[in-house]
């Protein structure tokens, strides 16, 4: 007890040097050893350090530390009192390591913090009891710290007072001893925990290149996770895009599929259609041989039945010739025309149509008209009883009578222009008892009004295509003029022409030709209805120039219709032709004799005189044929010169006698 606190007492200075010297020696160690306690556990330095530490700082205590060091830390002050109390000079002594004890006991935790107290405690704590010579200290140090203040020898004692100090310098000397071998340890710790400093810092170096190589590889893996994440997401976008068009080619797949299947099943039934067609082109090649066999046989018999054909054709056409014949070469026939609306009513009985021998089933053939006159009524006071005049005819047409009744009856005729005998139609009568109307047709284009013109050409396109059938090829060329004043007119002239009507010459075709043309006058090829109705139009726009031009011409000229028929048999070398002659006669009204004569009436009557020399000429020419006069006077007028071809020999000619249904016009029609 009391000597302990002399010992503290003692050390109190170089305890706070050494307090210093250990807290300069111990951070940099602390400092390592709170590294290293960071990355490694504490296996040894703990043990160690502390030891050294407490060492360095208590290494003279040793002695107390191995009675009790717990004990002495917490009665540090405890014992500082006790010393004070038990030695009377201790007092000025006592005090200093009393404060000291007290400053320094709560000074070192506070200076140190909570760790390096904990450490020394730690330290005071687990330190092992020390050499056996410090438990004897305390013994020898009593009477040392008694020796050192002569408070227990008496002066006179210099022996017991030498003994004392040489006992002190031996334990002194001891103690240096000790000391300085502790220093040795010390020293040799100290490199050795500075080698470790060192290989811990290469270590931390190496660690911290490792750290940098680490970080550099971090940011080098962010870098290339930034790019992988963009490159994520452009995949992604692709992917987007791929599955959007796989989703399209699905939808197309499944499109194509299905219409694969369509194909399919129509192949299928194409096949099964192609097998039965097979089969069915099989038997068709066996029915195709038997009939090729029969086919010749045919064709063998159909020559034979064309050359029998032919035979008949031609027996045909002699027979039909011999009946036309017989019905006469030169027929009249009678038309009597409706009467017009506004015209009066003639009185009844004045027109009688009275039948023939085989009764009112025959086709009308005479025609009765009655006629009062005048002036034998006059002279007997009386009026006398109308004459009757009874005419026959071939053929008698009633007013009812429509254009293809009329037609019909003269079919025969135009057949027999098709086999080579030349025809002839006349439509003769005073003005407007029909002749027109007869030949050309009647107003505005209606079918039903058609004239023979048209009906007779319509009928021979149709019969040549027929004969077509037979070997026989038609052609057929119309020509249209007009004679005036014994003067020729082309009726289908075009542009300048028209209307004027060059002056044209009817000639012969070629020296010692019997054929005649007009010069200057249009021939047109026709081979169908439309162009028949053309050329027809356009002669009648040419009369209605001419008309505005010089009165009332087209009543006063012949209109000559001319169609040169040439059929050929090309396979039997055969020929045939003849011209089809229509023509519309100018009106036959006489003058009136009890007119007195203007220059007009004076034109007039030379046109009259004309009409009526040509007209009396055809007469004359008609008789001198039906007579069969070795001369005939053809060439008294143009219209007979012109239609010579067409009168003579074999040929056939028809005579429309237009009769107006009105009683004023009784003279004339008696006369026509
Ligand atoms: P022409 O030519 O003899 O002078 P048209 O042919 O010009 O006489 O006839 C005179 C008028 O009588 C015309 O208006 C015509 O349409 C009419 N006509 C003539 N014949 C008939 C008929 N059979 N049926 C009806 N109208 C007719
Ligand atoms: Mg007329």
């Amino acid at each position: 007890g009391p000597k302990k606190g002399e010992f503290l007492g003692h050390l109190g200075p170089r305890e706070l040097s050494n307090g210093s010297l250990f807290s300069q020696q111990r951070s940099p160690l602390l400092e390592v050893r709170g590294n290293v306690q960071l990355k490694r556990p504490p296996v040894k330095a703990p043990s160690r350090l502390p030891l050294s530490g407490t060492r360095l700082k208590r290494g003279p205590e040793q002695m107390e530390d191995a009675l009790e060091p717990e004990k002495k830390r917490t009665r540090g002050l405890d014992t500082a009192t006790k010393i004070a109390t038990s030695r009377p000079r201790a007092p000025v002594l006592a005090t200093v390591p009393q404060t000291q004890g007290q400053t320094t006991a709560p000074k070192v935790p506070k200076k140190t913090g909570p760790r390096c107290s904990t450490a020394v405690a730690t330290v005071l704590k687990n330190q092992k009891p020390g050499p056996a010579a410090p438990a004897q200290k305390p013994a020898a140090a009593a009477p040392m710290l008694g020796g050192r203040k002569p408070t227990k020898r008496p002066a006179w004692d210099l022996k017991g007072q030498l003994c004392d100090l040489n006992a002190e310098l031996k334990c002194c000397r001891e103690r240096t001893q000790t000391l300085d071998q502790e220093n040795q340890q010390l020293q040799d710790r100290l490199r050795e925990a500075q080698q470790q400093a060192q290989s811990l810092g290469a270590e931390r170096r190496t660690l911290e290149g490792e750290l940098a190589r680490v970080q550099a590889q971090a940011e080098q893996g962010q870098r290339e996770l930034g790019n992988l994440r963009a490159r994520v997401l452009e995949l992604e976008e692709q992917l987007g895009t791929q599955e959007s068009l796989v989703q399209e080619l699905r939808k197309e797949q499944l499109e194509l599929q299905e219409e694969r299947r369509g194909l399919a099943t129509r192949l299928e039934e194409q096949e099964r259609r192609l097998q039965a067609s097979e089969a069915a082109l099989s038997g068709s090649r066996a029915e195709v041989a038997s009939l090729r066999q029969e086919a010749t046989t045919q064709a063998a018999l159909l020559v034979e039945q064309g050359e029998r054909l032919h035979g008949l054709e031609m027996e045909r056409r002699r027979l039909h010739n011999q009946l036309q014949e017989l019905k006469g070469n030169i027929r009249v026939f009678c038309r009597v025309r409706p009467v017009l609306p506004g015209e009066p009513t003639p009185p009844p009985g004045f027109l009688l149509f009275p039948s023939g021998p085989g009764g009112p089933s025959d086709p009308p053939t005479r025609l009765s008209l009655s006629r009062s006159d005048e002036r034998r009524g006059t002279l007997s006071g009386a009026p006398a009883p109308p004459t009757r005049h009874d005419f026959s005819f071939d053929r008698v047409f009633p007013p009812a009578s429509g254009q293809d009744e009329v037609f019909e009856e003269i079919a025969m005729l135009v057949q027999s222009a098709l086999d080579g005998y030349p025809v002839c139609i006349f439509a003769y009568g005073q003005t407007g008892s029909g002749k027109t109307f007869t030949m050309e047709g009647g107003p505005g284009g209606d079918p039903q009004v058609e004239g023979l013109i048209p009906r007779a050409l319509r009928h021979l396109f149709s019969v040549a295509q027929e004969l077509g059938g037979q070997g026989w090829t038609y052609s057929f060329v119309a020509s249209y003029v007009e004679i005036y004043n014994e003067t020729v007119r082309d009726l289908l002239a075009t542009g300048t022409r028209k209307g004027q009507g060059g002056e044209c010459e009817i000639r012969r075709a070629g020296p010692g030709s019997e054929e005649l043309t007009v010069t200057n006058a249009r021939y047109v090829p026709v081979s169908c209805e439309k162009e028949v109705e053309a050329l027809l139009h356009l002669a009648r726009q040419n009369r209605a120039v001419a008309r505005t031009a010089q009165n009332e011409r087209s009543s006063r000229s012949h209109s000559v219709f001319q169609l040169q028929i040439s059929g050929e048999h090309a396979g039997r070398g055969l020929q045939c032709g003849a011209p089809l002659s229509l023509v519309d006669l100018a009106g036959s009204e006489r003058l009136d004799p009890g007119l007195t004569l203007g220059p007009g009436e004076r034109e007039r009557l030379r046109e009259t005189q004309a009409i009526n020399s040509s007209l009396s000429t055809l007469g004359l020419v008609i008789m001198a044929l039906s007579n069969k006069e070795s001369h005939v006077p053809y060439r008294n007028s143009k219209l007979t010169y012109l239609l010579q071809n067409s009168l003579g020999g074999s040929a056939k000619m028809l005579m429309f006698v237009n009769i107006s249904p009105l009683e004023e016009n009784v003279s004339e029609s008696l006369n026509s």
